[in-house]
């Protein structure tokens, strides 16, 4: 699976990450499905509350909420816009998915009553000069999780300049 990620919204996380500070916040991510396995994240939606220096409990009403709205603005076209999982910071530590990250995800995608193919989680972490720093990884039922290929869309108007990035560290251009 790739996943590709745009400014505005590289840009969105860098200035959330930036009030948050030393707490964890975290969302859904919201994608566009491009191609065979290639996503765009259309949107990531933000949780403030519920986080501390160490871990993110996500808050299930004002996701559903936030998911609901996402579908009526996007036409309820769920073959192209759909939720693709979650995200959520890591300030305090490296942004890859602790073992507890690993399990929540597993149980979710599990859940008959989610009734979902796949799930990706993102991490993301501001480094000390404000760069972005992220890990993807996505979850199936009855099968080891996996690293998404993540790479960011340098212009819009040319998807041709995507920038090859590097696992972990994908640096934003401003
Ligand atoms: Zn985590």
């Amino acid at each position: 699976m790739h996943l590709v990620l745009t400014q505005p919204i590289l840009q969105r996380l860098r200035n959330e990450l930036g009030e948050a500070r030393r707490r964890e916040i975290g969302g859904l991510l919201l994608g566009e499905h491009l191609e065979g396995e290639t996503f765009r994240l259309a949107e990531v939606t933000i949780q403030r509350t519920g986080g501390s220096a160490v871990h993110f409990v996500r808050d299930p009403a004002l996701n559903q909420e936030q998911l609901d709205e996402f579908f009526s603005r996007t036409g309820a076209d769920y073959t192209r816009f759909n939720y693709l999982g979650e995200w959520h910071s890591h300030p305090s530590f490296e942004p890859l998915p602790s073992s507890t990250d690993i399990n929540t995800m597993q149980s979710i995608v599990e859940d008959p009553a989610v009734g979902v193919n796949f799930l990706v989680l993102l991490l993301v972490r501001l480094t000390r000069w404000k760069q972005i720093k992220v890990s993807a990884m996505m979850f199936r039922a009855n099968m080891q999780p996996e690293f998404v290929q993540v790479s960011t869309e340098s212009d819009e108007s040319d998807r041709k300049g995507w920038i090859a990035a590097k696992l972990l560290r994908i640096f934003s251009r401003r």
